[in-house]
């Protein structure tokens, strides 16, 4: 999002991306609807919508296999698709703006605006690390703070599983959760959160919950959670996963990667007229508004399920007022107010907007 933007505003830009597009990775594929005004800003929509997809039209909290809640979503529905798609496409459209992609190289240090990869050194005047949970960027740049203890583990695959319905089912269980959802009429995704100290394994809560799944292979991403990171220093600049993680369970990630991408390019954009320093608070105070306003109740989830004893109990509350379930997942699935302003000057909506600031 953030290589889309600062490339239609005539920003030379450079992605250095480890993997090979597509690629899957370990996350539910649930786009919450807080994305859609993001593409509609872009000019993004009709692309999106032609992206292989399953609306899921509900969710049911379970306890132990058991649903306590089943709550059908009233107005904006959530869409999950393969992240292998989602973003091939984001980074095409990207590329169509001007970017320019390198797949296959891994960032390895950062050093005095240079940066150090698996295939040669570039050099750079911003860099932003868009890399995820374990960001090389932000822990070459000194924007990481010491890691706190995080006992949990996620797990992906891909299930067949055709008598699944079409909401998403998070599961709460002694030794994490899941979520399962739909991402086609056919095939499903399952991401499994365990506690790290439990010895249980995926297969395990497959067999215990979910028998007549079948799927092959399992990814694992850790940490779960840890503190916030600084998210710039003028020089490098954090967004998505990098800067801060959510609770997987409220499905938000990629909304918040989207979000701020767009934010840092466009405070980025903004160096020019207001200088650096002003340019840096505004992206702190965005992204500490971004956060502070919209996942409160991730907040609580996270506190909810951190320890087993504590989300037994909370599971054992929330059985008894799923009307409470329905409000919160009604909030998380509403669009949020706008998250940052466009400068007047900028069009960005077309994909061959003119250079309008010196590369
Ligand atoms: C179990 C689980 C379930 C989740 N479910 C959902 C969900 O349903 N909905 C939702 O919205 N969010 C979900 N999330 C969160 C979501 O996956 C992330 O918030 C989101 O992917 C963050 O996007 P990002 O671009 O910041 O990082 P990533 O998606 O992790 O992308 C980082 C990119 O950087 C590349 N990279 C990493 N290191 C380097 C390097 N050194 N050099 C070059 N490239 C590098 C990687 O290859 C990758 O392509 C879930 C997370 C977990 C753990």
């Amino acid at each position: 999002m953030a290589a889309l933007v600062l490339s239609r505003a005539g920003k030379r830009v450079l992605v250095l991306e480890k993997a090979t597009f597509p690629r899957s990775k370990v996350c539910g594929y649930s786009l919450n609807p807080r994305c859609w005004p993001i593409w509609d800003k872009y000019g993004l929509t009709h692309g999106f919508d032609q992206l292989p997809h399953f609306d899921i039209a509900g969710f049911t909290l379970e306890k132990e296999g058991e649903p306590i809640v089943r709550h059908p979503f009233r107005g904006h529905k959530t869409r999950t698709i393969e992240r292998g798609v989602l973003d091939q496409w984001l980074a095409q459209e990207a590329q169509k703006s001007g970017a320019l992609y390198k797949f296959g190289v891994a960032v390895r240090n950062i050093s005095e605006g240079r940066v150090a990869t698996s295939s040669g050194d570039y050099q750079a005047p911003i860099i932003i690390g868009a890399d995820g949970r374990n960001s090389v960027v932000g822990r070459m740049s000194q924007l990481a703070r010491p890691p706190g203890p995080c006992g949990r583990v996620g797990w992906q695959a891909f299930v067949d599983m055709p008598s699944l319905g079409d909401h998403v089912h998070m599961n709460v269980f002694p030794e994490g959760y899941y979520g399962i959802n739909r991402i086609d009429q056919t095939r499903a995704n399952i991401t499994i959160v365990l506690f790290s100290d439990t010895k249980v394994r995926p297969d395990e809560i497959m067999r215990r919950y979910l028998p007549e799944a079948s799927y092959k292979s399992w990814k694992s991403v850790h940490p779960i959670s840890r503190r916030p990171w600084n998210v710039t220093d003028g020089h490098a600049w954090l967004v998505g996963d990098a800067a801060r993680i959510l609770e997987p369970l409220t499905g938000e990630g990629i909304y918040s990667a989207l979000a701020t991408g767009e934010m840092a390019a466009l405070n980025i954009l903004s160096i020019p007229r207001v200088g650096t320093e002003a340019a840096t608070n505004n992206y702190r105070r965005q992204h500490r508004q971004l956060y502070g306003s919209r996942t409160g109740i991730n907040s609580m989830v996270r506190w909810a399920l951190e320890y087993s004893a504590r989300s037994t109990r909370i599971m054992n509350m929330l059985s008894l007022c799923p009307a409470l379930v329905g409000l919160m997942v009604e909030w998380v699935q509403s669009p949020a107010a706008p998250h940052s302003t466009l400068p007047k000057t900028f069009d960005l909506t077309q994909e061959s907007t003119p250079p309008l600031l010196q590369a």
